[in-house]
């Protein structure tokens, strides 16, 4: 097996500058890191969950999730995104993004916080995380008329509850507030042109993403799946919009402005226009296990070394290792294809 310095050496042989980069044997830079902090979630979105809320995995301490973040970060990871099952059930939450504000990246900039959350529970903690230090909100919401919404999430009153979150994160500061909003075939397709005057009505950045075989059910087809051509041809027909170039190379969303000027859209199509090949992203499960792919059939088990008293150095060495295994893409849709050994709310999307 090979030593840090050879793993390091390598990352060397494959053309970049080494210190607090990570890069894995495909030559990308995974600079994104996504922590699932539990996977309880309070909805049961229909093409999510079975039924159930509870946990079906265990959650480490906040200290484990602080020192294991850490030591990504010691390696080059530049954004942290807080997601599950639901970020908002975890009570020390607030602490813990305040602890990560105050973190920079290895070339000194501020370390980039951001959580994905169903909002149910914002309305209350936007203006507390905010002062925490958080970056940026992502609410994910999958219609924008009630009795849909409340179809969907099978809860009572999500809708009002959900609109609500927003609106908070707004007041508290949150300036670019994105809404993600999956979309199935016969579910909730007939929301696309609603959630356009949405994004323009309240401001924010609605999200359309495509429906991708990770439910607990199974549910999934490529049949039920909205694409991104349809999402983009249907826009058009109410306001016309148009493509605005990407911010960065690993962006997953493709961008879209009205040509109005009043509101943007993102696509994020990883179906049936795969981004594998700009992907940045790592992800690390409620019970510490490494996901190099959402649709890995591997997972790396961090907390069972850290269990066995690993030293930092230790956990770096396993974490350039596993980055260095990453999967090159997807399979999404092909012959053959099998389902990844966990469901999106269960590694956290
Ligand atoms: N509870 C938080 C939330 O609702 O945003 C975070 C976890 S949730 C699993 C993260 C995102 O994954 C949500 O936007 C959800 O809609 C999306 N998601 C869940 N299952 C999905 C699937 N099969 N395909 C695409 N997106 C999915």
């Amino acid at each position: 097996m090979a030593s840090l310095p050879e793993i390091v050496a390598n990352h060397a042989t494959l053309g970049r500058q080494v210190t607090g980069q990570l890069l894995d044997s495909h030559g990308r830079l995974i600079t994104d890191l996504r922590v699932s902090i539990t996977d309880r979630c309070n909805y049961k979105c229909v093409y999510c969950r079975t039924g159930q809320v509870g946990a079906q995995y265990a959650e480490l301490s906040t200290e484990d999730y602080l020192r294991i973040i850490r030591n990504f970060v010691a390696l080059g990871i530049e954004k942290v995104r807080l997601t599950g099952g639901e970020p908002l059930l975890r009570r020390d939450l607030t602490e813990m993004v305040r602890e990560l504000a105050g973190w920079h990246t290895p070339s000194g900039d501020k370390l980039d916080i951001a959580i994905t959350t169903n909002g149910h529970l914002l309305e209350d903690l936007a203006a507390p995380l905010k002062k925490a230090g958080l970056s940026r909100i992502t609410v994910s919401m999958d219609a924008v008329d009630a009795p849909t919404f409340e179809r969907i999430t099978r809860v009572p009153n999500s809708f009002e509850a959900v609109v609500n979150g927003i609106r908070a994160a707004q007041q508290a500061g949150f300036d670019r507030v994105k809404v993600n909003c999956v979309l199935l075939r016969g579910f909730n397709d007939d929301q696309v042109e609603a959630f356009g005057e949405f994004a323009r009505r309240e401001n924010v950045i609605v999200r359309f993403i495509e429906f991708m075989p990770l439910e607990e059910d199974r549910l999934w087809s490529l049949d039920m799946v909205v694409s991104l051509r349809e999402i983009v041809e249907r826009l058009n027909k109410v306001h016309p919009i148009r493509q605005l170039t990407p911010t960065n190379p690993s962006e997953t969303a493709r961008r879209y402005g009205f040509t109005d000027g009043v509101g943007e859209i993102g696509i994020i199509a990883p179906v049936t226009q795969a981004f594998c090949g700009a992907c940045s992203r790592i992800r690390l499960t409620s019970d510490g296990k490494i996901r190099t792919c959402l649709f890995s059939h591997t997972e790396h088990d961090l907390n069972k070394i850290l269990r066995e008293g690993a030293s930092d150095e230790n956990l770096q060495d396993f974490i350039l290792r596993t980055v260095l295994k990453k999967e090159a893409r997807h399979h999404i849709g092909e012959p053959g294809f099998l389902k990844p050994s966990r469901s999106m709310v269960h590694i956290g999307g």
